[in-house]
């Protein structure tokens, strides 16, 4: 079906379009050629490659394209092996580099053969808890932070993801997600 055959291959086209860069092995695509999107990214890979060298290689052999298309929420496109992201969390290196660490989870287990269709509950558990395990080593290694801020942080992120799971967010429908959002991006281009 020619349907499912654009379905499949329409990341070719974003990323065309796209602007594109090489860093350490990964190709990050921005279609707004967001500066700051390529900067940030390289830095919170930086941080994944210095605290966590061999989730660093696996990332690489497993996501290794990272594309800002802002389709309306973060995703492993498995169409174009890539991390779809909508946020990066501008104000957060760190955050954003377990984000990542998430998404090549899933990249991970899309790559065993494991469906995230027959089960994405589960998926969601084992990525998030790898991305809360990254962010826990992180705050660890921080020698800034005294053993009760330490305690503190992890306390507060275990908490939180806690929170997260509960809310099901992998039951929301994406579909519509993405289709609302592209339809306000085509109404906000300038060429039109
Ligand atoms: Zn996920």
């Amino acid at each position: 079906m020619i349907r499912d055959w654009l379905a499949r291959n329409y990341y070719k086209v974003i990323f065309k379009v796209s602007a594109r860069e090489e860093y350490k092995g990964f190709v990050l695509y921005s279609l707004k050629n967001d500066e700051l999107f390529f900067s940030h990214t390289k830095k919170s890979l930086d941080l994944i490659e210095r605290y966590d060298s061999r989730r660093f290689s696996e990332t690489r052999l497993h996501l290794p394209v990272i594309a800002h298309v802002e389709e309306g929420f973060n995703y492993f496109n498995r169409n174009a092996n890539a991390f779809y992201v909508e946020n990066y969390f501008p104000q957060d290196i760190g955050f954003y580099a377990s984000a990542i660490v998430h998404e090549a989870t899933h990249a991970y287990l899309f790559h065993k053969g494991l469906d995230y269709d027959s089960d994405r509950e589960r998926h969601e558990i084992i990525c998030t808890n790898e991305q809360n395990r990254f962010l826990r080593n992180l705050i660890k290694a921080n020698a800034e932070l005294s053993a009760d801020q330490k305690r503190e942080w992890i306390a507060k992120n275990d908490a939180m993801f806690k929170g997260k799971i509960k809310s099901r967010w992998w039951e929301r429908d994406r579909k519509k997600i993405r289709i609302s959002k592209l339809k306000a991006i085509f109404k906000l281009s300038p060429s039109k």
